[in-house]
């Protein structure tokens, strides 16, 4: 192949909040089926794909517990809007005809399958692109950290992470204008000056496992692909 993958099996992280697209809160589905059709590039192109959809777009534990609420109990909470997000992105994967299963972390069989490594595994290996739903499981967690383990468990090759920028920079380069972005960063230079890019705690378990994370913009039409290949800007740690 003269345009070989740099990643063959991946798992991409993508926060609640970018399936909201244009609106404040809630799933808005012409974005999820802008990323369903990335995804679909990404399989055809001979990947296997695997995904974790955090929740803040319709509930975040931290803020319920600002609010008042058990911190445990309103992590629960966030850990069901996760699931919302993934059966709403299964939906629009199978609409284009990508085959997908859901696996939740908290039992949930009239509607997902429970989470099972060795079942994941299998699925991801027929070419099913597995979305991992409800986190660890546990509260006191975020979807970072369930990325980072869903990722080590999958053996991937790279954990992608979609955000509003296309990579790590220096500074908040809304705030900073001489911020500058990194090509590659260390997993322990980005702990030690705090680049809170992704939980710290999702950065060591990816540290300890020595999987590359890769940042990159979700803006910018065919990011994924390129990722995928090695090609556009993004951010690597390593
Ligand atoms: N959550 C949790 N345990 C986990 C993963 C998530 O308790 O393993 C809860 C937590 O309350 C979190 C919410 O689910 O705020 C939504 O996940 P997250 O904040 O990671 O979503 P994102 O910021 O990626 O949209």
């Amino acid at each position: 192949d003269s345009n070989p993958l740099k990643y063959k099996r991946v798992l991409l992280k993508l926060s609640g909040e970018a399936l909201m697209g244009p609106g404040q809160f809630g799933i808005d589905i012409p974005t999820c089926e802008k990323f369903a059709h990335a995804i679909k590039a990404a399989q055809d192109s001979g990947s296997e794909i695997c995904l974790v959809i955090g929740g803040g777009n319709i509930f975040r534990g931290v803020a319920g517990a600002a609010k008042g609420m058990e911190r445990a109990q309103a992590d629960s909470m966030g850990m069901l809007a996760t699931i919302m997000n993934a059966l709403a992105m299964q939906s629009v994967l199978e609409s284009i005809g990508v085959p997908t299963r859901v696996q939740s972390a908290i039992r949930m069989e009239s509607i997902c399958e429970p989470y099972i490594r060795r079942r994941a595994q299998r699925h991801m290996e027929k070419g099913r692109v597995v979305i991992f739903a409800a986190g660890i499981g546990n509260p006191f967690f975020t979807t970072d950290t369930g990325a980072a383990l869903r990722a080590i468990e999958m053996n991937c090759d790279a954990l992608l992470k979609g955000t509003q920028v296309d990579g790590v920079y220096t500074a908040d380069p809304k705030i900073d204008a001489n911020a500058t972005r990194y090509d590659e960063v260390g997993y322990q230079e980005l702990l030690a000056k705090d680049l809170r890019v992704m939980d710290p705690s999702a950065v060591s378990l990816m540290r300890d496992n020595n999987i590359p994370i890769v940042v990159f913009s979700l803006k910018e039409e065919g990011s994924l692909l390129k990722v995928l290949h090695g090609k556009g800007t993004s951010t690597t740690i390593t």
